[in-house]
């Protein structure tokens, strides 16, 4: 297993508010923004944030709820650094995290800094971007060439450090020996296709030369922005190459004017959804009985409650039956979510409750009901992407 890091300040910008970090165990690009030395500043807190909470966790530790924890502390510390002053004002960055355990890469990604799979020659991406062309792409109003060319391709919906609130995107991946992975800033993704991406990474070569290739590629096409890549080949037949940290970029402190723009109108309840449901594939094997937001008597899955602010359940059966036609015996196992368990157990459970009003929808009938009618449990949309819109 080897892997290679490389930043470049590219060819116009005096200063390199891009950071870095790979050890073999985690892997993490950010791109920071912000007047003075704000984006610097950024990106650095948030890179060294994430290596520490990761560094400071056990092995056997959940990689998802850390890299989740990680980058909301990061968050809150640069939001923090921002308001008090001790850092400049408006500063913030993206960050796309991956760490390996056995086979599993996990990512926790915030902005539009992007982690990429090759795998059997094919290139897929692994992060959504979230940036207004992002959201654009995903709901259909541009096709990838007007993506690519789009003059508010800049243009974020959220990062790091800007708002109290932020939504770090989850997804856990299953790698093959021979997998490439790829993550990168936008330097290098606004210049070269993903096609053209797909060509450097599968040419010949060790990942030194594919690192050497996209930053000479991003800055062929320009070089307008820094740009920070990182390559890993991933085989389960070998540790390692690398066993010291790949370090950061020094550090130049001129004034520059970001040429980010930050968008603040960011769908919350979106955000959340989206973490939410990245979150899940932790908790898939889990379910509760709750009450849906109709109130309906509902099987969750996921686990109840929320940590760190964000939830980790999806609607899985909402049945007819509202919460106030339950006994009240049955209206407190529900509301309180007392029954948590595999599938089997909940929904046993569920034809346990004792209905003592008729149910929605079915009209007046007798005065007690058997079981809530349900609707046939309807399995949620398989994706791969970590990043999945509910
Ligand atoms: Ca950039």
């Amino acid at each position: 297993m080897r892997y290679c890091g490389r930043t470049h300040v590219g060819k116009v910008r005096k200063k390199n508010e891009d950071a870095m970090h790979a050890d073999g165990r985690l892997f993490a690009v950010a791109d920071g923004m912000g007047g003075h030395r704000g984006g610097e500043v950024a990106s650095a807190t948030a890179i060294k944030m994430i290596a520490d909470a990761v560094r400071a966790t056990p092995e056997d530790a959940n990689v998802a709820r850390l890299l989740a924890g990680a980058t909301i502390s990061a968050n809150e510390e640069i939001y923090r650094k921002a308001k008090a002053g001790s850092g400049p004002s408006g500063m913030g960055t993206t960050l796309t995290a991956a760490a390996i355990v056995d086979d599993v890469l996990t990512i926790g990604h915030v902005g539009d800094s992007r982690a990429y799979l090759l795998r059997d020659g094919q290139l897929s991406q692994l992060t959504e971007d979230h940036s207004l062309v992002g959201e654009l792409l995903r709901s259909g109003q541009l096709t990838p060439e007007q993506a690519f060319t789009h003059p508010k391709r800049n243009v974020l919906t959220q990062a790091l450090g800007t708002s109290e609130d932020i939504t770090a995107d989850i997804g856990t991946h299953k790698l093959r020996a021979g997998d490439r992975i790829l993550l990168c800033t936008d330097g290098l993704t606004t210049t070269v296709t993903d096609d053209g991406i797909a060509k450097l990474l599968a040419g010949p070569g060790e990942v030194d030369a594919a690192c050497a290739k996209l930053i000479d590629a991003a800055n062929r096409g320009g070089g307008q922005d820094n740009t920070t890549v990182i390559v890993l080949d991933f085989s389960d037949a070998e540790p390692f190459a690398h066993t010291e940290p790949i370090g950061m970029k020094p550090t130049v402190a001129r004034r520059g004017r970001s040429r980010r723009a930050l968008l603040v109108l960011v769908p919350l309840l979106l955000g959340l959804a989206l973490a939410a449901f990245a979150l899940f594939q932790a908790f898939n094997n889990t379910y509760y009985l709750g009450v849906s937001q109709r109130n309906r008597v509902t099987v969750f899955r996921g686990v109840p409650g929320s940590f760190l602010g964000l939830t980790y359940s999806e609607t899985y059966n909402e049945t007819t039956v509202t919460r106030d036609q339950l006994s009240e015996a049955s209206r407190k196992l529900v509301e309180q979510n007392a029954v948590v368990g595999d599938l089997e157990t909940v929904e046993a459970a569920l034809r346990t409750l004792e209905v003592v009003a008729p149910p929605l929808e079915r009209g007046p009938t007798d005065e007690t009901h058997p079981l809530p009618p349900g609707h046939p449990p309807v399995p949620p949309t398989e994706q791969e992407s970590p990043t999945q819109t509910v």
